[in-house]
């Protein structure tokens, strides 16, 4: 462990809670590509949630907790003052605890292995919140398209569709599924819209689909080995179009 680890181990934390940002992304997956200590580390958290995710009912925890901490709390605040609690008062700050504890747990139970288009959706919104959409604020894809040389082991297709009604706005650097990944931003009108690019898994081909997350249509294809997922705020019928103008731009 050297202080570069300590300092990573609390980027390992962000990155588990979804707080990592993308300037932060990149730092780290830097420092686990050169050390094999942090690299198991991040291995071990990703093992425990599966296994918090896979052992343990929290999902039925909080509801029947609740119910029970209320009860207590309630008996607690009937009963005369003593000098010394005894140890059956002081289950409800136990129950409270467990009860946090199965909060924590759900809490951190998505970020590993959660659904691709989840975390597609997480990291749309953690931008938006942050008003950090771009990290390089270009309209101009010959500009966007090299800022990613050395930022990432493969060079996203940046196609500028301005002439369709969905200038590009920039390119950021985010985080996915364990790896640091493009997103390109385009904008229609007051809407931003991300397509996050990575190299897919296998060759096969995959026309778009859509769905709905949180609120935010989605949609996802692969072409040309790699994998695109757009998501915005705008109606389906518009991000289906700038899916249709995207792919069929050169
Ligand atoms: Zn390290």
């Amino acid at each position: 462990m050297t202080d570069d680890c300590d300092h990573n181990r609390l980027l390992l934390q962000a990155e588990h809670d979804g707080e990592l940002n993308p300037a932060n992304a990149a730092e780290l997956a830097a420092h686990l590509a050169a050390c094999p200590a942090c690299a198991a580390t991040r291995l071990e958290m990703a093992e425990l949630s599966r296994r918090l995710r896979a052992e343990v009912p929290y999902h039925h925890a909080p509801g029947a907790l609740h119910a029970r901490i209320a009860a207590q709390l309630a008996a607690t605040n009937r009963a005369p003052t003593t000098p010394r609690m005894p140890l059956h008062r002081q289950l409800p700050g136990f129950a409270a605890g467990l009860a946090m504890a199965a909060a924590v747990a759900l809490a951190i139970l998505p970020m590993r292995g959660a659904d691709i288009g989840d975390q597609v959706v997480g990291s749309h919104i953690r931008a938006l919140q942050a008003a950090h959409l771009v990290d390089v604020a270009s309209s101009d894809q010959h500009q966007v398209k090299p800022w990613f040389d050395g930022r990432l082991d493969y060079a996203p297709p940046v196609r500028d569709l301005a002439a369709q009604g969905f200038p590009l706005e920039g390119g950021r650097l985010d985080y996915l599924d364990g790896r640091p990944v493009s997103a390109l931003v385009y904008r229609r009108a007051r809407h931003a819209i991300d397509l996050f690019i990575w190299p897919a898994a296998s060759h096969r081909e995959r026309a778009p689909a859509g769905r709905v997350t949180s609120g935010y249509n989605l949609v996802r294809w692969s072409e040309g080995d790699m994998v695109f997922w757009a998501v915005s705020d705008l109606a389906q019928q518009e991000l289906d179009e700038f899916v249709r103008l995207w792919r069929s731009a050169r």
